[in-house]
């Protein structure tokens, strides 16, 4: 099933970082998605730290997703990422409780 899988693939071509993996077929988008879907300890081959390709759905859990030219690739939502949207939305927030009445302020002064 695996050699049926490489075989299909055969014409693609992996230019730059993107590369596929010899273990599974699958193909990744850089070597940093590539790194990501394998698990393990490198050298063990058997037993629970054995060193594998992450099957599909564990992928998945992991925020990995293939783009449309069917290439892994890795969402990387940084804290800091995650941070500067929130920001971005109480300022836009602020900004429009302050336009909805800026002269009732002065009124009282
Ligand atoms: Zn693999």
């Amino acid at each position: 099933m695996i050699e049926q899988a490489r075989e299909m693939r055969q014409g693609v071509s992996l230019s730059g970082d993107r590369n596929q993996c010899a273990e599974c077929g699958e193909l990744f988008n850089s070597v940093y998605s590539f790194e990501k879907h394998r698990t393990g300890t490198i050298g063990v081959y058997q037993g629970i730290d054995a060193r594998r390709c992450m099957d599909l759905s564990e992928m998945r859990i992991l925020g990995m997703v293939k783009n449309a030219a069917g290439f892994w690739v890795t969402e990387r939502l940084t804290a800091q990422g995650i941070e500067q949207r929130n920001e971005a939305f109480v300022m836009r927030e602020t900004g429009e409780t302050a336009a909805a009445d800026p002269s009732r302020v002065l009124r009282h002064l």
